[in-house]
C-alpha cells in the first residue's frame, strides 16, 4: 500500500502502525539478501516508534500527516544516535550527534524510521556500486544496477522494503534511480528543503527529496519536509504550500516544452518511444506541446564535473581522522607525523571514485587552472540557467527522458568513469539551474526494465510539476506494476 492509503487506515484503526512495521521487516528479511538496499536497519527502534503512534491514536491524539508510516532515510542524512556512514569507510563509525531538519520534520509528522539506505560513496556515482558496503541490485533484474546515488532508497521502494524513502540529488541522484527502479523521485527547487544535517557533497547543487510509489505520496512527503529553516542559510523563506492540493487531473492549457537537444545521439530507442508516447498522452489531455531549445545542454556534463568535484574537494577536506570517523591504524607509530596521519587516513578511508573527484576538484581550483576550469564552468552554468529562463518564458513544464538508457548490468560501466558521467546528461542541468524536477514511470524497454519521464518546472513551482505528473499517472498504470521479486519470484524463477 502507498502512504496516502496507509495513513488513513492507521488513523481509523483498520491497521496498526506496529502491524505495518512488522510486515515491512518481514519483507526486508525475505528480499534484502538479494537487493542489498540497506546500510543499517533499526527494527527495535521502529517497532517502538510504531507502538507510540498506535497509543497516541488510541488516546485520541493526532498521529501526524505520516502517522505510523515506515520511512527509509539515505545514509548521508543524520538521525540522532544512529550511524551515518555515507557508504564510506571513512565514516564507518560515525554516530549522528543530532537530527537533520528533514529527520526532525519527519519525526514530527509521525513517520517510523526503519533504517538507512545504501548509496554511492558520499553520493558520488550513478549506480550505487561505489559503496564501501557493496552494490545494491535492481529489483526488476538483480543482475542490473538500481541507479544512484540514492540506489538503496529507490530499490527498497520498488521491492516493497519500505513505503516511503528519502534521497538526495546533486546531479540526478533522486530522479535517475527512481527512473531505473520504476518509482517516483522528486528533486525540489534549490532552497525548498533544508539540507541541515545532510552530509555535504556539492553545496550549491545538493537537495533532499522524496522517493515514492506514486505522485500522491511524493506530495505528502513534500508536505512533511518542505519549508524554511534558519539552520540552512540557503533555504528560502517562502511559505510551503499544501502539495496534495496539486493532485488534480487537469492539464488543460498547460504549456509543455520538448527540448530538441534532449532527443539526440545516445538516446535509447525504447526510452525515446516511451517518452514520446507519454507526451502524446499529456497532449491528448489538453496540454499545449511545442518544441523548445536549451542550446547549452551539450556543455552541462563538463560544467557539472568541474563544479561538483571542486565543491566536493573543499567539503571533504574535513575528513582527517582527528575528531571523528576512521583513523589510520598506524597512528600509534611514533615515526608518523601529523601530515602522515592525515595522508594515510584519507588514503585508506576514501574509495577510488571519491579520490578521483577530490583530485579533479583540487586541480580545477588550483592557481593557474582556476580561470580556465572553475571560472569557465561557472560561466557555462549561468548560460544553462539563462537557457531555462528563456524556455520558461514560453512554457510551464519541460518534458524529457530522465536518462538516455534503462538500468545497465552491474560492473558494465564501473571501470569507465566518463561513460558513467555521460549518463547524467538529462538530470544535471536542473541542479545547475536550481530547478525542481520529477521522474515518474512511463513504460518499459524491450528487456522489461522501467523507463522514467522527467518533468522540470520553474523555481518553486513544484505544484505544476505534481499536477502534470499526477494527471499523467491517473491515465496510466505504470506506477502500479511490481517487479516479480515482490511476488516471490526472482529473475523469472519462483
Ligand atoms: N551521478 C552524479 C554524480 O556522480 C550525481 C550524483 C548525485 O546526484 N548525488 O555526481
Amino acid at each position: 500500500m502507498t502512504a496516502h492509503e496507509l495513513v488513513k487506515k492507521i488513523k481509523n484503526r483498520e491497521l496498526s502502525s506496529e502491524e505495518v512495521t512488522v510486515s515491512i521487516f518481514k519483507r526486508i528479511e525475505e528480499v534484502e539478501g538479494k537487493v542489498k538496499a540497506f546500510v543499517s536497519r533499526a527494527k527495535d527502534l521502529a517497532v517502538k516508534q510504531a507502538r507510540e503512534i498506535d497509543s497516541r491514536i488510541a488516546g485520541g491524539g493526532d498521529p501526524g500527516i505520516l502517522g505510523g508510516v515506515p520511512v527509509l532515510i539515505k545514509d548521508n542524512i543524520n538521525v540522532t544516535g544512529t550511524r551515518t556512514t555515507c557508504s564510506s569507510k571513512i565514516l564507518h563509525n560515525f554516530v549522528s550527534p543530532y537530527d537533520a531538519t528533514v529527520t526532525k520534520k519527519l519525526r514530527d509528522a509521525g513517520a517510523v524510521f526503519i533504517g538507512k539506505s545504501n548509496l554511492d560513496e558520499f553520493a558520488m556515482g550513478s549506480s550505487t556500486e561505489t559503496s564501501h558496503y557493496g552494490a545494491t541490485r535492481n529489483p526488476w533484474n538483480l543482475d542490473c544496477i538500481p541507479g544512484g546515488s540514492s540506489g538503496g532508497s529507490a530499490a527498497a521502494v520498488a521491492a516493497g522494503q519500505t513505503v516511503l524513502a528519502i534521497g538526495s540529488d546533486t546531479g540526478g541522484s533522486i530522479r535517475q534511480p527512481a527512473s531505473f527502479c520504476g518509482v517516483v523521485g522528486l528533486k525540489p527547487t534549490y532552497g525548498r528543503v533544508s539540507r541541515y544535517g545532510l552530509v555535504a557533497f556539492a553545496s550549491s547543487l545538493d537537495q533532499i527529496g522524496p522517493i515514492t510509489r506514486d505522485t500522491a505520496d511524493a506530495a505528502l512527503l513534500m508536505n512533511a519536509i518542505a519549508g524554511y529553516d534558519k539552520n540552512d542559510s540557503t533555504s528560502v523563506d517562502l511559505p510551503a504550500p499544501d502539495y496534495t492540493r496539486s493532485l488534480v487531473k487537469d492539464v488543460k492549457d498547460i504549456r509543455i516544452g520538448i527540448p530538441k537537444e534532449y532527443f539526440g545521439e545516445g538516446l535509447n530507442k525504447d526510452v525515446e518511444k516511451a517518452v514520446r508516447d507519454a507526451v502524446k498522452l499529456i497532449e491528448g489531455q489538453g496540454a499545449k506541446v511545442r518544441e523548445v531549445s536549451l542550446p547549452h545542454t551539450e556543455y552541462a556534463v563538463a560544467a557539472y564535473y568541474i563544479i561538483a568535484p571542486s565543491e566536493a574537494s573543499s567539503n571533504l577536506a574535513r575528513y582527517d581522522g582527528v575528531k571523528y570517523g576512521y583513523r589510520t591504524e598506524g597512528d600509534e607509530n611514533p615515526g608518523l607525523s601529523l601530515i602522515d596521519v592525515y595522508e594515510r587516513t584519507r588514503g585508506e578511508g576514501f574509495g577510488q571514485e571519491v579520490k578521483r573527484r577530490i583530485m579533479l576538484g583540487a586541480y580545477s581550483l588550483s592557481s593557474g587552472y582556476y580561470d580556465a576550469y572553475y571560472l569557465k564552468a561557472q560561466k557555462v552554468r549561468t548560460l544553462i540557467k539563462k537557457d531555462f529562463d528563456e524556455a520558461f518564458g514560453e512554457v510551464d513544464i519541460i518534458i524529457t527522458p530522465t536518462t538516455p538508457t534503462t538500468a545497465f548490468r552491474v560492473g558494465e560501466k564501473i571501470d569507465d568513469p566518463l561513460q558513467m558521467y555521460l549518463l547524467d546528461i538529462y538530470t544535471i542541468s536542473a541542479n545547475l539551474a536550481g530547478l525542481p524536477g520529477i521522474s515518474i514511470p512511463c513504460g518499459f524497454d524491450g528487456k522489461g526494465m522501467p523507463v522514467g519521464l522527467q518533468l522540470l518546472a520553474k523555481p518553486f513551482d513544484e505544484e505544476t510539476l505534481l499536477r502534470v505528473a499526477y494527471s499523467y499517472e491517473q491515465s496510466t498504470d505504470w506506477h502500479l506494476r511490481e517487479p516479480e521479486l515482490r511476488q516471490g519470484r526472482v529473475n523469472g524463477k519462483v
